[in-house]
């Protein structure tokens, strides 16, 4: 257990009213969590704050290696004010698993769901209630010693910054145009494509351009290696609905393991699809386009739980899957997940947490 410090703001700002555009990631509540680590030590000093900007030494080795980690979940307030998290647990083992391998230090599992929870409850009207919104919550940690040196560094700073984001979609699930990316690579196994952090997205800014600039909105990334096989889109990871089974491709190192991703295929197995984790390549997608058994496809991931996708693009070939329509098996994984997440039904899978009494 954190014994947290709380200093509360004396200049709250104003909240977002109801029916204001939120869009994503700008806005930022009154408070944020801060906890230090030095080596010998180990974490110290957990605290909330007022949000404010930080100092750190030009020197400090996160803005020269990138030795730094993120996550992002969220938090729902449903109209009798019960603040849910989903599967909190999870962000915390990923945490450890991308800190495992850009040696940065542990975080205790449960330590990492109480500084979030904590933040949460103290920020808790900040969290919007217009059907879709949400609090956005990210936690990230940032090496900070002052030195030039390749090596990891010795101490750091995790914090967790909370920001109200609006509905995803502003009417009813719509299809996007994905980018299947054949001249730049995301990620390789052995390399840091599981984990979380800035360095992933940093190499994926320039195809991203490139997708937007022939008018797809994401990039879907082939493997390293031959090039071939799908691996997942900019922030989501992919399904495709093959001739009745459900099919993804497998955790192999080089993608991230997203919880929505989990919670997907557990729920498509309880209502008994065929759930295949597995290569899937470009080739084998093509073809089934043309037998007519490409039946769906949708990304997954936190930001729109479900992303619909009618339109693939590979070099010369735009597939267009279901005429551009959302899916039936998409809609129902929609309206599961955000029923489970906002507490509009029970549930049945243990995966909502509550935040404060
Ligand atoms: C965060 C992320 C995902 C989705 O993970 P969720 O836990 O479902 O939000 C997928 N791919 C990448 C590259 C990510 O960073």
């Amino acid at each position: 257990m954190l014994d947290i410090k709380i200093i509360k703001t004396t200049e709250p700002k104003a909240k977002p009213i109801p029916g204001q555009k939120l869009g994503f990631g700008k806005i930022f509540t009154d408070h944020m969590f801060v906890m230090n680590y030095t080596e010998g030590k180990g974490w110290h000093d957990p605290r909330i704050e007022p949000f404010h900007n930080i100092s750190l030494s030009p020197a400090a080795m996160v803005y020269h290696y990138g030795q730094e980690m993120f996550e992002g979940l969220k938090a729902y307030r449903n109209p009798n004010g019960e603040v849910y998290l989903f599967r909190p647990d999870m962000n915390a083992k990923r945490t450890n698993a991308t800190n495992d391998r850009l040696v940065i230090p542990q975080i205790p599992v449960e330590d990492f769901v109480q500084a979030v929870s904590a933040v949460v409850d103290v920020d808790r009207d900040w969290i919007p209630t217009d059907p879709g919104t949400s609090l956005y919550i990210r936690p990230f940690i940032i090496a900070t010693d002052e030195f030039l040196g390749v090596a990891p560094s010795k101490t750091y700073l995790f914090m967790v910054i909370l920001s109200p984001s609006g509905a995803y979609y502003e009417s009813g699930l719509a299809p996007v145009g994905i980018w299947i990316e054949d001249e730049y690579v995301r990620a390789v196994r052995g390399g840091i494509g599981f984990a979380k952090t800035g360095g992933n997205y940093a190499a994926s800014l320039i195809a991203q351009q490139k997708a937007h600039d022939a008018g797809f909105s994401q990039v879907l990334w082939l493997d390293g290696v031959d090039r071939k096989y799908i691996e997942e889109v900019g922030a989501m990871n992919i399904f495709f609905k093959i001739a009745g089974k459900v099919v993804t491709p497998a955790l192999s190192g080089s993608i991230l393991p997203g919880i929505t991703r989990n919670s997907v295929i557990q729920l498509c197995k309880k209502w008994g699809y065929d759930v295949e984790e597995r290569k899937i390549s470009v080739d084998e997608l093509l073809q089934a386009q043309k037998d007519g058994t490409l039946e769906e496809c949708f990304g997954t991931g936190t930001a729109a739980v479900i992303s619909p996708v009618g339109k693939l693009r590979y070099k010369d070939d735009v597939m267009t899957i279901k005429d551009g329509q959302t899916g039936e098996l998409s809609l129902k994984l929609y309206d599961a997940i955000t029923g489970i997440q906002t507490g509009k039904l029970p549930d049945e899978m243990g995966w909502r947490v509550k935040v404060g009494d």
